[in-house]
């Protein structure tokens, strides 16, 4: 499938920011170098796109990438460049929301992109051990024994080690749709 192809079928569980990273990686216009168009706008875009995934996106990013792909489709001196900037112009204009949304840090629709997950304690799990306050870190876990614990999004990184310390699955990773979840802690219901 070419890449034009992918975003045409991209699917729902599939980010549109980190299919093009990906197909950007493996284009040969990376290590090929004939063309200063390709060569040099496959590396502006792998860093953009690159940021844009971990959350270090900015305003204008669209609109560089736009204007980049512009010219490599025009400018690229065979169709290696060309393809892959027309498929980049197409996602641009097929899931402008999608990239919008993750430089705007609202988020990843699909839940791909790990920095823009967010960790939830589900209070009906929760049986308050506090084995997943001990292994964070960043301090970002408030509860005390047989209390549903909380995670403070704002003091969270994302490393994922409480979700792996918790035996009762208690703890969720979330993309757009995030669980309720209780503001602090409070007893437990579950045994
Ligand atoms: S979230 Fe899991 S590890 Fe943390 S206190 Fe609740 S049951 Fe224990
Ligand atoms: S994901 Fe890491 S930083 Fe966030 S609450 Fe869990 S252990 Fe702490």
């Amino acid at each position: 499938m070419t890449t034009l192809e992918h975003v045409k079928a991209l699917k729902d569980t599939e980010c549109i920011v980190d299919v093009l990273l990906n197909e950007v990686k493996k284009n040969e216009c990376k290590t090929c170098g004939k063309c200063t168009f390709g060569y040099e706008g496959i590396n502006q875009l792998e860093m953009i796109l690159s940021d844009i995934t971990e959350k270090k996106g900015r305003p204008g990013d669209i609109e560089l990438m736009d204007d980049l792909c512009g010219v490599m489709k025009e400018q690229s001196l065979c169709e290696t460049g060309e393809e892959i900037a027309a498929a980049v112009l197409e996602a641009i204009s097929a899931y402008r929301k999608d990239f919008e949304d993750h430089i705007s840090k609202r988020g990843c629709r699909a839940g791909v992109c790990k920095k823009y997950m967010t960790y939830h304690v589900l209070a009906a799990k929760c049986i308050g051990c506090g084995d997943c306050m001990d292994v964070c870190e960043d301090d970002a876990i408030l509860g005390k024994k047989k209390f549903v614990h909380v995670i403070v999004q704002d003091e969270c990184t994302q490393c994922g080690k409480c979700l792996e310390a918790c035996d009762e699955e208690a703890i969720v990773t979330a993309g757009a749709i995030k669980p309720r979840c209780p503001a602090k802690p409070i007893p437990c219901k579950a045994k």
